[in-house]
């Protein structure tokens, strides 16, 4: 059975008018994996899923979430609640974090908030699994989508934005920057997919026609 918990909001941030960063405190201990979702119960009534990237069992889940045009429960977090604010929630749960599959090379394409899962299980993968070989590539529409920096990080990362507001080098869609020069793709690869629906088939389809895949190492989380 999944369990119901009480957190406390410890951080909101509003990013570009876009997005909210948000902390919930849990009240209890929680076991579970960067990448899984929690369920909030958003003015006690909706519910909402919401992707969690902070560290494996943190007892601070950190959310990132857009805010939607006329979204009832985005919009609710953003008006209706404040720093230490309560917040009850279902979870973690979920499919979607670190499988220990065996493979060395680790591929994960986002687009948009579908960051979030995938921004969690690789800082997981940097402390816990450091020898990996790890590649990003993250599509977003415009410049303001750009939430999280990897440059610092030890991966192979291409960021691609659609419609960018100035020189961007990678102008385009996601899947357009996924091929033989960029990334070699086999049998041996993980790929992990998060993001809208149509974008994580089009990119799954798009991958296996131009490389020779093993259909289960690819996992994926569509919202
Ligand atoms: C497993 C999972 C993980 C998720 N993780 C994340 C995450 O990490 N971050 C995140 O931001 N989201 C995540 N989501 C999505 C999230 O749960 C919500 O669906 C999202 O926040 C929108 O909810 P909302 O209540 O704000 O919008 P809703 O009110 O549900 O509206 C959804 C969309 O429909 C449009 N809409 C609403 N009413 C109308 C209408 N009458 N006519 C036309 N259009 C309308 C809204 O403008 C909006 O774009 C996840 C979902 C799942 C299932």
């Amino acid at each position: 059975m999944i369990s119901k918990h009480t957190g406390e909001i410890v951080r909101k941030d509003i990013i570009n008018n876009k997005y909210i960063l948000l902390d919930i405190q849990s009240s209890k201990n929680l076991e579970y994996k960067s990448g899984q979702y929690v369920s909030l119960f958003i003015k006690d009534k909706i519910q909402r899923s919401f992707s969690v990237y902070s560290p494996d069992n943190s007892q601070i889940l950190s959310l990132g979430i857009k805010i939607e045009e006329n979204g009832i429960g985005s919009g609710a977090i953003l008006h209706d609640y404040k720093i230490g604010d309560k917040i009850d929630f279902l979870g973690p749960v979920g499919n979607f974090y670190y499988k220990e599959d065996q493979s060395d090379k680790l591929v994960f394409i986002a687009t948009g908030i579908g960051i979030i899962p995938i921004k969690g299980i690789i800082d997981n993968l940097m402390i816990l699994r450091p020898n990996k070989e790890i590649y990003l590539f993250w599509g977003v529409r415009t410049d303001d989508d750009i939430l999280f920096e990897f440059k610092n990080y030890n991966i192979k990362y291409i960021q691609v934005v659609s419609r960018p507001t100035d020189n961007i080098q990678n102008v385009g869609y996601v899947q357009n920057y996924i091929n033989k020069d960029t990334v070699h793709i086999d049998k041996n690869t993980s790929i992990y997919i998060c993001g809208a629906p149509e974008n994580v088939d089009t990119i799954k389809y798009h991958i296996k026609d131009n490389f020779v895949i093993d259909f289960n190492k690819i996992y994926t989380e569509k919202f």
